[in-house]
């Protein structure tokens, strides 16, 4: 009899992304979720006691663990409970804090994930599935990048493959803050990000180093998507048009191409409602947005534009990731098709 090994994944941070890691894994049959962290009995609680996922306290004191039981949740334990029982962390900390949690997981010997909120200095292995998914097959530790730069992956990896060469400018029309973020801004402002280049594209080159690509980047009062300006400048001779460009597009996963005109999708708003009418949880788009009506290539200059679902893209590509770190799939795209139909199953109505 073939015994089918199921991961045993901990998620450590159930917020915006960990909240959406952990149902996207928890639909795969090959994996499961054996615990999901809070720092404390409040929201988000409930949620986790709605799904089954057994509660364990961000820190191991045992004060902060009886804190949920004093609160009416079953507190399975603490960081280190959680940890001994699983095969690989997915952590989903806030930015920047990813990092105090990497020796923990070292010390306990299991495989550990990181978000694009912390930097590939620390991690020295970055993911996305499009991009490098043998870079990390097997390896202890990974960071899957931002939201910004998988979507610049989805669309540039392809035609950097095609091309041998890429060149890259962009500006990262960004979003102030997720919709459940009410302490941040700006509402009533256009923020320039006063760092130049911007880190966003430059990132894109910890997953495919061979992209030339720089950026600048903007955040407006706006809490849906991001928007990508992207103007690439191929090489002589690459023999591409717009519309084989779309082909292109069309023929990789988790990019979704549509007219405006033809549509009435013309603005991240209208790309949300489509979400939403689709019956994706939480409204999400795990895919890129492209409008097919905004892409033109003129000689060697590609424009177009992009919308980025920043809760969402990522979330398939944590899934992949996993599979590359236990070793499980070499082959990105058979993670990708697996990944994608076991969350269509919950996505659709
Ligand atoms: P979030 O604030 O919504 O959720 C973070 C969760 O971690 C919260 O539940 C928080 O209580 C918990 N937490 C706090 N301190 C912790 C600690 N020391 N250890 C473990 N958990 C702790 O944040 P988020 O938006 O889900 O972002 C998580 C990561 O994902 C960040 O690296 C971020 O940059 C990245 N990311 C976010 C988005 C996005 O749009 N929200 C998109 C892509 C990537």
């Amino acid at each position: 009899m073939v015994r089918i090994m199921t991961i045993k994944v901990a998620i450590n941070g159930y917020g915006t992304i960990g909240k959406r890691v952990a149902d996207a894994v928890d639909a795969q049959d090959d994996m499961e979720i054996v615990g999901v962290t809070k720092t404390r009995p409040a929201f988000g609680c409930d949620l986790a006691v709605r799904k089954g996922y057994p509660i364990f306290c961000t820190y191991d004191d045992a004060d902060r663990i009886a804190a949920f039981g004093a609160a009416g949740y079953t507190c399975h334990g603490g960081l280190s409970d959680l940890l001994e029982i699983a095969d690989i962390v997915v952590d989903c900390s806030p930015g920047k804090v990813g990092a105090s949690n990497k020796e923990k997981y070292e010390s306990a010997g299991i495989k550990w994930i990181f978000q694009g909120g912390e930097k590939h200095a620390m991690t020295g292995n970055s993911y996305t599935s499009s991009a490098n998914h043998t870079e990390n097959l097997g390896v202890e530790g990974t960071r899957v990048v931002s939201c910004n730069t998988t979507g610049l992956s989805r669309t540039l990896v392809p035609l950097y493959e095609h091309c041998g060469s890429l060149s890259v400018e962009c500006t990262m029309i960004r979003r102030a803050a997720d919709p459940g973020d009410s302490s941040k801004g700006p509402i009533n402002a256009i923020k320039p990000v006063l760092k130049v280049p911007s880190h966003h594209g430059p990132d894109v080159m910890t997953v495919k180093p061979e992209i030339q690509i720089n950026s600048m980047a903007v955040a407006v009062p706006t809490t849906l998507m991001h928007v990508h300006v992207i103007v690439a400048t191929l090489p002589e001779g690459h023999g591409l048009t717009t519309e084989s460009v779309l082909s292109m597009w069309n023929a990789r996963p988790r990019i979704v191409i549509m007219n405006g005109s033809e549509t009435g999708i013309t603005t991240t708003a209208e790309v949300m409602e489509f979400a939403r009418d689709i019956g994706r949880k939480w409204g999400d788009l795990h895919e890129i947005f492209v409008w097919e009506d905004g892409v033109k290539l003129e000689g060697n200059t590609l424009y177009y534009f992009q919308a980025i679902h920043q809760e969402s893209d990522v979330i398939p590509e944590n899934v992949d990731a996993i599979r590359a770190l236990m070793n499980t799939e070499p082959d990105w795209m058979a993670s990708v098709a697996k990944t994608d139909a076991a969350i269509s199953s919950y996505n659709h109505l």
